[in-house]
């Protein structure tokens, strides 16, 4: 058959947890916890599912959890979302920016992006017969050049998507950067798709410059979260978008047909856990950046050069003092000699970057933490 996406392979993210299971490798690269979710959350996930919770859901989510969606965005971010039409629970972060994508871009039409960008964006871009214009992030701090963005959009410019704190680099976006964005959209009809997966691991103190806290920029964006992040059970794929009525409303019409509704039970329990446990995303932060900092440490008489960690949970590292070839040559020497799985950064630019880096997960145990710098410090 003819082929609709003819770049797209196997995703990194499997071919690499693949390689770490033939090698036995300690597997640092697709961004997963390798601890279990707060016990709460699971107890109230199994009380969901002995209490009859286990038929659809409402199609845009439960009222409960919209609900506790509202008192966060408005505590963290001050705006005030109408619980009704403004949020949409959908089935992980990934089908809320695939819905945002196809309800909001049409054929010919064109969507900014920035690289390294995460490798769901651009196939779902295709797909509607678009087209990503791709844009480097501006390296050591992988900071967008704003005038880079004014020189690429064009009259079919529909969609500009941005990522903070942002996978891979944990760079984050400043108040100042979202005021260069609505500058460049204002008297546009484009929207802006910002993915805040990470939203609540920003280290050093920072605050995380949500799109919800600009209202000129929020009245035409679509902002997409996960709770496989926050709460540490990226298995069980459930996310939600936020947009004003109107975008909501389009958003929903591909919701609707696309999965029509996201797991019952974790909705109950996300949302008897919120309410019990409100403080459990404040706490992320020094819970991350205690990791961060422990693994920064374990790596620091390695020859590995470790970049800034602004926020989320990655650490990018210079491989060049090891050897000098390129990230996806390096990153399967790593996992068959070195004992370790890391992801390449390649895989999410348009064109090869030549840059020496890979991506690292900390978002593991002590003991993982510990066997992975091991390995890494005998290079
Ligand atoms: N966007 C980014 C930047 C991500 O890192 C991820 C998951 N790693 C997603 C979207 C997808 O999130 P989910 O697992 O909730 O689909
Ligand atoms: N988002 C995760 C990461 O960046 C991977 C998710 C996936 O495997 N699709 O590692």
């Amino acid at each position: 058959i003819e082929t609709k996406l003819p770049k797209v392979g196997t995703t990194i993210f499997s071919v690499m947890s693949q390689l770490a299971l033939e090698h036995k490798a300690v597997n640092l690269g697709q961004g997963f916890p390798d601890f279990e979710p707060p016990q709460g959350l699971r107890d109230a996930l199994t009380r969901a599912m002995n209490d009859g919770r286990n038929q659809y859901a409402p199609m845009h989510g439960t009222a409960a959890l919209r609900g506790q969606i509202v008192l966060k965005v408005a505590q963290l971010y001050g705006r005030k979302l109408n619980v009704d039409t403004d949020i949409t629970v959908t089935s992980g972060a990934t089908e809320a920016i695939f819905a945002a994508i196809a309800a909001v871009v049409r054929t010919g039409e064109e969507v900014i992006v920035f690289d390294p960008a995460y490798d769901c964006y651009e196939p779902a871009i295709e797909l509607q017969g678009a087209r990503a214009v791709h844009i480097p992030l501006t390296l050591p701090t992988f900071a967008i050049d704003w005038q880079r963005v004014r020189d690429a959009v064009t009259p079919k410019t529909r969609m500009i998507m941005i990522n903070s704190p942002h996978n891979p680099s944990g760079a984050v976006l400043s108040a100042a950067d979202l005021e260069e964005l609505a500058a460049i959209v204002r008297h546009t009809d484009i929207v802006v798709l910002s993915d805040e997966v990470y939203e609540h691991i920003v280290y050093d103190g920072a605050q995380h410059e949500s799109v919800l806290r600009h209202p000129e920029l929020a009245e035409r964006s679509i902002v997409v979260s996960s709770f496989g992040k926050t709460y540490h059970c990226t298995g069980w794929k459930v996310g939600y978008a936020v947009a004003p009525a109107a975008l909501s409303a389009e958003f929903r019409k591909v919701h609707q047909y696309l999965t029509f509704c996201t797991f019952h039970p974790a909705q109950v329990a996300f949302c008897e856990f919120m309410a019990s446990n409100p403080e459990h995303y404040l706490e992320l932060p020094a819970f991350y950046q205690a990791k961060r900092d422990r693994f920064r440490a374990l790596l620091a008489p390695s020859r590995l050069k470790l970049l800034d960690v602004p926020g989320g949970y990655f650490q990018l590292v210079d491989y060049t003092a090891i050897r000098d070839e390129d990230d996806l040559a390096f990153s399967r020497w790593l996992v068959q000699h070195g004992g370790v799985a890391a992801i390449p950064l390649t895989p999410f630019y348009e064109r090869a970057p030549g840059t020496r880096l890979l991506r690292l997960c900390f978002a593991k145990s002590d003991a993982t933490m510990e066997a992975a710098a091991e390995r890494l410090c005998g290079l």
